[in-house]
């Protein structure tokens, strides 16, 4: 997979690009990204991205022409079209399907944009999705660049080592993922539950389904409603719902 990354500020993705995970994916060859800070494309005299609103108003908005100037680059060179991400607090909320769809792409783009937000035409144009990571305003489109990257290149294939396996995720079958215990097996008098104990794989894998289930319910009953249920889950639901 080939990020482009459109940004004022690549800087910012330094710290989370060049560690841990998404380093190594990078040297492995799971992907690869290049930095377009769209200011070098403007035509303005004074190397401005931005501009009043039209009809007044507080605050700047980015302009559409170094942002259709940087995608049509890229457009020209890229043999397929590539999915163009715009970060956008008015976008669709983001999640792990949304990661999973993502990351069956070869090529992805993403729009970062600062303060008041985009002339209304790069919407229109040039972008193919609209992302918010959550409902809050943050001062540029950058963490969202940065959220969407990182959950996006852990699900490449060969990414993840043995320490981390996404499949069993939360959100990944729909629910949220059972708790962990390591060692020791009692800490300060707090007892790792018997049966993972046990080495009866049958039993744990049942134990971890139940209190995945048990913590979905508990803490996400949203999930539940789009989740299809087996007759067993449903049993189970019921008990604690009584
Ligand atoms: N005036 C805009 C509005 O009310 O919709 C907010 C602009 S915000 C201050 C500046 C930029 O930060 C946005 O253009 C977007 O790129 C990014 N941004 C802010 N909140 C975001 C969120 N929840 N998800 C994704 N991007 C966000």
């Amino acid at each position: 997979m080939h990020i482009d990354i459109l940004t004022l500020f690549p800087e910012m993705f330094e710290g989370v690009l060049q560690n841990s995970i998404m380093k190594r994916a990078r040297e492995q060859q799971a992907f690869s990204y290049d930095y377009i800070n769209f200011r070098d494309y403007t035509t303005s005299k004074h190397n401005k991205v931005d501009d009043y609103p039209y009809g007044g108003g507080a605050g700047l908005v980015l302009s559409p022409q170094p942002i259709f100037d940087s995608i049509e680059a890229i457009q020209e060179k890229a043999e397929k079209q590539p999915r163009v991400v715009l970060l956008c607090p008015q976008g669709e909320p983001y999640n792990q399907q949304k990661a999973e769809e993502l990351s069956e792409e070869d090529h992805l783009v993403f729009i970062c944009g600062h303060y008041e937000g985009y002339d209304e035409r790069i919407r229109q144009e040039l972008v193919t999705d609209e992302i918010s990571i959550g409902d809050y305003v943050l001062t540029g489109g950058e963490l969202g660049a940065m959220v969407v990257i990182d959950s996006v290149v852990r699900l490449l294939p060969g990414v993840l080592g043995n320490e981390q396996s996404a499949p069993m995720d939360s959100f990944s079958n729909g629910l949220l993922e059972h708790p962990h215990y390591t060692r020791p097996a009692d800490f300060r008098g707090m007892k790792v539950p018997d049966v993972l104990l046990s080495g009866n794989h049958a039993k744990i894998d049942e134990w971890r389904h139940k209190e995945s289930l048990k913590r979905t319910f508990e803490r996400r009953p949203d999930l539940l409603e789009k989740k299809e249920l087996s007759d067993k889950e449903k049993t189970w639901l019921d008990e604690w719902e009584k």
